[in-house]
């Protein structure tokens, strides 16, 4: 299996001028992507187009390419996909600088460092060292010195007045482990505002974490509520802008949220994760509102697809499970109703058994990758540890100073109304409101 990655790094630039040299490349980059897209739209054929910017444009052969290509895939989108959403030749802020490897840019080992050159322009180099996480740092090693990891394309762009080179890296043999090798499964549960994990061995449910993220929600639905009033008024550019822009967001969201459940599992002896079938949810439509909602509020399938990728370039399988009762299903005794569930609390009506609503589904999500997937017994999963509530942020992940223990019979309203001040602000507690 071959799977690409991007991975991100700062720049720290040591040619003097380095940054208006890189400026001006981005400008240049913009001018080749305006004038393709011009071009395109007046009907010049499109097999001419990379011949006459390379005329027009002062860059790197091998760049402006790079660059005319990325504009007629956003025309080639446009015509695939919708009407209206006609790619702008008057883009007005300095472009991505997007090269090749050896070619637009170059990478150079240096003892424990990564040394970049970047050619925009010809004969204007700008050099200095890459910044990041010692884990992307390692990957460019790997690109550098195995010839099973291909470096591929780059982009140059400014990000909160930093410079940062976005560098692909393919690794062209990702083996990802079978899944029935496995030994700890993770049910993954999303919900319109967080996601519940939980790991299970053989020994029982080693662990659970419910993540939070109320600002993917809050974030759609504001731009739900603009995009609906531009719509009215018909400026399409406003509309598109608003949209690109909380594509952006969301995904940037789904990235960090899909780097965090990977992470998690990747603390576990050969871990598999286990997602409900999306396919099933959509075509069971009586699952009600709990379902259409979550369907709704959110990236669902986004989601899935980020951590799956993510998790395979580890080597770590993911696997999907019929999602059937996931939610209203009690761990301890097998009954299943809807009245079981109130919100975040969930409360067998048989056995009286309770638990947060949404790790006691992410645990029955992953019982059911134990039997489907793996050869052992499912463990018994009544009496698991205290579920600990993080907040998912943009600049990473905060305690949430809250936490339920999971099998009192008699857990108190006052807990489950600490857990719900915790989740709305950390600060002001709510009485029970429900
Ligand atoms: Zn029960």
């Amino acid at each position: 299996m071959t799977l690409t990655k991007t991975l991100s790094f700062q720049l720290d630039i040591q040619t003097k001028n380095g940054e208006s040299r890189l400026l001006e490349s981005r400008q240049e980059a913009r001018k080749a992507y305006n004038r393709t897209i011009e071009l395109a739209k007046q009907g010049t054929d499109w097999n001419k187009i990379p011949d006459i910017i390379k005329q027009e444009v002062d860059l790197v052969v091998n760049t402006t390419q790079r660059i005319v290509e990325k504009a007629l895939e956003a025309m080639e989108n446009y015509y695939d996909f919708d009407d209206y959403n006609l790619p702008s030749h008057n883009k007005d802020s300095p472009y991505p600088l997007r090269s090749n490897y050896t070619e637009g840019y170059n990478l150079f080992l240096s003892g424990d460092a990564i040394q970049f050159r970047i050619s925009g322009k010809p004969y204007k180099p700008v050099k200095g060292t890459l910044e990041g996480s010692k884990r992307d740092i390692e990957l460019v090693r790997k690109g550098l010195e195995n010839d099973r990891w291909k470096l591929g394309t780059s982009e140059v762009i400014k990000k909160n007045g930093n410079y940062e080179l976005h560098v692909n890296i393919t690794d062209t043999e990702t083996e990802v482990r079978d899944s029935s090798t496995s030994q700890t499964l993770i049910g993954v549960d999303i919900n319109e505002d967080n996601v519940a994990l939980t790991a299970v061995s053989e020994n029982g449910v080693e662990d659970s974490i419910v993540i939070e993220f109320p600002e993917v929600k809050s974030e759609r639905h504001k731009y739900h509520t603009i995009r609906n009033r531009v719509q009215e008024s018909e400026k399409y550019s406003t509309y598109n802008a608003i949209s690109n822009k909380e594509q952006r967001f969301v995904r940037d969201r789904v990235h960090k949220l899909s780097r965090t459940i990977v992470d998690w599992a990747s603390q576990f002896d050969p871990p598999c994760i286990v997602f409900e079938d999306l396919k099933d949810m959509r075509d069971e439509i009586n699952y009600g509102k709990r379902m259409n909602r979550r369907l709704h509020a959110m990236p669902f399938g986004l989601i899935q697809k980020y951590t799956t990728y993510k998790a395979n370039f580890v080597g770590i399988p993911v696997v999907k499970i019929n999602p059937e009762y996931t939610s209203q299903e009690c761990v301890n005794c097998g009954h299943k109703s809807k009245s079981n569930r109130h919100k975040k609390r969930f409360k067998c009506q048989e056995c009286e058994y309770q638990d947060h609503s949404d790790r006691n589904a992410s645990i029955n999500i992953a019982e059911r990758g134990v039997k489907e997937y793996v050869s052992w017994n499912v463990p018994s999963l009544n009496n698991p540890p205290v579920c600990r509530t993080v907040r998912r942020k943009a600049s990473g992940i905060v305690d949430v100073p809250t936490a339920t223990k999971s099998n009192q019979k008699d857990l108190s309203n006052a807990t489950l109304s600490v857990l719900t001040a915790g989740r709305s602000s950390g600060v002001k507690p709510r009485s029970s409101s429900r």
